[in-house]
């Protein structure tokens, strides 16, 4: 089996900014592995405050050896030959993980989401990020979004009303609140979350500190909106500690290490009776592709990552009334362009 892989730096239509920074480009890996004339394609889409880089991602990959991975693949085993390795480097380890996925997928002449037991008829509307910016310029986003069924919106900072009342002056389709931890007082944010469902709001993430998990719980408790750990939901031992402080968690793969992480992550929640998002970073096609296998398990999605990116070298997938749309293609069903 063989393991190449090239640094791709994936280009963002508009200046991103959410409560805590602003970035106009994402370092991702592009891989391939290649076994009996299939090629696996995978991707690890780096973002800043994750803390990979492309040094962390080269150094990672010096020291995979390609001779663990025998087909048929078991995905335990893999997981834990890579945490061997190194701690952390959820990217690019997930970058692996998906490029098996794909590759167990051309072997065995069957899409990803059948071998991960997802139904495509049960895929969730994925919803589509606007980033904070000028209140001219959201309302042009926003305009632009018109054929997404429900937009995420970046809150956090001082000004939220103002910014959702901007966005309602534009639309009226359901809302995502995302405080990427921007929230501080408790009596504040819990009159915002009634407010916020007033105005056509269906859930909230991440509103407190990631480590403050005493103030996510306390708004959890009495909040009429559902409230899911973003930040503070990385691996599969966090599902178990998302109990009882949220009514959710965002699984996003670039923080699970993959697929199979992901898929563990979304069995635990369902056993803890959590809900389920499944997010994403900003990703070409590859990795989108590798979270909508595993959608039809979610309660929503949140996989607009190649929508926001202007040089995805992937073909961009069928996209239908607000979904993404499984093909019946061997392993992640992805096009070069
Ligand atoms: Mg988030």
């Amino acid at each position: 089996m063989e393991l190449t892989y090239q640094p791709f730096e994936l280009q963002l239509k508009h200046t991103f900014t959410i409560a805590k920074f602003s970035r106009t480009s994402t370092p991702v890996m592009l891989l391939q592995i290649a076994h009996e004339g299939h090629i696996g394609y995978g991707e690890a889409s780096m973002v800043p405050y994750m803390s990979e880089t492309y040094e962390t991602a080269f150094a990672f990959l010096k020291k995979v050896d390609t001779t663990q991975f025998k087909y048929p693949f078991n995905f335990a085993e893999i997981s834990a030959y890579l945490d061997s390795l190194a701690p952390g480097n959820t990217a690019i380890k997930a970058g692996i993980d998906i490029a098996l996925h794909d590759l167990e997928g051309k072997l065995q002449s069957k899409p990803c989401w059948e071998l991960l037991g997802s139904n495509p008829a049960q895929m969730p509307v994925s919803s589509f990020t606007i980033g904070i910016d000028t209140p001219e310029i959201m309302r042009q986003k926003v305009q632009e979004a018109a054929e997404y069924k429900i937009i995420k919106v970046k809150l956090g900072r001082d000004n939220d009303k103002e910014i959702i009342q901007t966005i309602r002056s534009v639309t009226d389709v359901p809302l995502y609140v995302d405080a990427n931890q921007g929230w501080t007082d408790l009596e504040k944010s819990l009159d915002l979350t009634y407010w916020l469902k007033e105005q056509g709001v269906l859930l909230i993430e991440q509103p407190m500190l990631k480590t403050d998990r005493d103030s996510n719980a306390w708004l959890t408790e009495r909040s009429p909106l559902p409230i899911i750990a973003d930040e503070a939901m990385q691996t599969f031992d966090d599902v178990e500690r998302a109990k009882g402080a949220y009514h959710g968690i965002n699984i996003k793969l670039m923080k699970s290490a993959g697929m199979y992480e992901a898929n563990r992550m979304i069995l635990k929640a369902r056993e803890l009776d959590l809900k389920v998002m499944i997010g994403c970073m900003t990703e070409t096609s590859c990795a989108a592709l590798a979270g909508a296998a595993l959608a039809p398990q979610c309660d929503w999605a949140d996989l607009d990552g190649p929508l926001l990116t202007s040089n995805n070298p992937f073909v961009l997938p069928e996209f239908v009334d607000g979904k993404w749309v499984l093909s019946g293609e061997s392993g992640l069903g992805l096009h070069l362009l």
